[in-house]
């Protein structure tokens, strides 16, 4: 019996995969950070059904440890990389993205061999500027790169951004000395907004973990996520008395308090403190005082339950839901932070194992 735990419905995350496929002509999915937090071997199984080109990651030790686990398909490393991880990952044959000409001639001089040219089109991150592609063009004849591609800063903003970006990506793909025969741009939120991908291959990455990018999307994800813990201990406060560290609850008559063995130490974020909200026997209660480092309260007043009863903190139980975005907004959170805060003390069940 586990105190707390992180539920990922792998089903979930394979049908969510094939709603970015069916947008995308190909699929490159994003299992950087330990795939969002849920597990990046989990997810590259669950997705292997879909047949993806490749899978995107953020370090050599990310690809090192898919490589390991026995995945042969591309991988792409995202981040730059220092010079000095380059003859690792040529060794585990990852693909690094490049965007300065210093690393496109290190890669070469290394040996290395397939490599994305990552092109800033306003991002301004990583990857070489759309109207300076004059400083890499004469290393480009000699040493191509198989893919390009560029990543959108604002995709669910609907505000015209993408547009101007696909503009420069056209620009800057324009002045190669020839079209790669891999192009991608899209996130999960510009793939939820697109009928049929005009690039060859779709990255989408929060899409597949459950959380869905706005209003203007033309599909949402099924959730994937659920966040569990039991509770510990049942108590009584009295009118007056308060709970947690600097005393932020106080009863307002006499109140039920659980106690549930999860805090800030396993990614249940502090700023959940009196915001955030629990469901238990499918009935929602409110987190109550300070979330501490291993432990957090929540007021269940008239609500039925014991020691050792499941709590769902994020995710569904009966008819209410606790979204990762809700759960985010509750803490004034990015649901990326709040996804990949997820700590490995947090055990993960996979159900539907693929
Ligand atoms: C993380 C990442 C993505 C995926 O973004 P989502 O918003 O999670 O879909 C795509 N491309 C790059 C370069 C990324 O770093």
């Amino acid at each position: 019996m586990t105190r707390a735990w992180v539920e990922v419905d792998l089903g979930a995350l394979r049908r969510n995969g094939a709603v970015m496929a069916a947008r995308a002509n190909a699929l490159l999915p994003m299992i950087k950070a330990d795939g969002y937090g849920i597990g990046a071997i989990a997810a590259a199984r669950a997705l292997e059904p879909l047949a993806p080109w490749g899978f995107g990651v953020a370090t050599v030790d990310e690809g090192r440890e898919l490589r390991n686990a026995g995945v042969e398909r591309p991988i792409v490393v995202f981040t730059p990389l220092l010079r000095v991880e380059l003859a690792s990952a040529r060794d585990l044959g990852l693909t690094p993205a490049l965007g300065t000409a210093q690393q496109i001639a290190a890669w070469s001089a290394c040996g290395g061999g397939a490599w994305h040219l990552a092109i800033d089109t306003g991002m301004h991150r990583a990857g070489v500027r759309w109207d300076a592609m004059h400083e890499i063009r004469s290393l480009l004849e000699d040493a191509p790169p198989t893919g390009a591609f560029t990543h959108f800063h604002s995709a669910e903003r609907d505000d015209g951004s993408l547009q101007e970006q696909e503009g420069r990506f056209e620009d800057a793909l324009a002045c190669l000395p020839s079209r790669p025969p891999l192009v991608h741009a899209e996130n999960s939120a510009a793939l939820a907004r697109t009928r049929r991908s005009r690039w060859s291959l779709g990255r989408p990455g929060v899409f597949l973990y459950g959380v869905g990018s706005g209003d203007g999307a033309l599909v949402q994800p099924e959730p994937v996520v659920r966040l569990c813990a039991r509770i510990a201990e049942l108590r009584t406060v009295r009118e007056g008395e308060t709970v947690s560290y600097g005393a932020t609850y106080r009863a307002r008559g006499e109140r039920r308090i659980a106690t549930l063995p999860l805090g800030y130490a396993d990614g249940y974020r502090r700023a959940l403190g009196n915001r955030g909200q629990a469901l238990v026997g499918g009935r929602l209660a409110r987190v109550a005082g300070i979330v501490t480092m291993d432990m957090t309260m929540i007021d269940v007043t008239g609500v039925e339950c014991a020691v050792g009863d499941v709590v769902t903190l994020i995710g569904r139980d009966g008819e209410h839901e606790l979204s990762v975005e809700a759960v985010a907004n509750a803490g004034e959170l990015s649901p990326y932070e709040l996804l990949t805060g997820l700590r490995a003390r947090l055990p993960r069940r996979y159900v539907d194992p693929a």
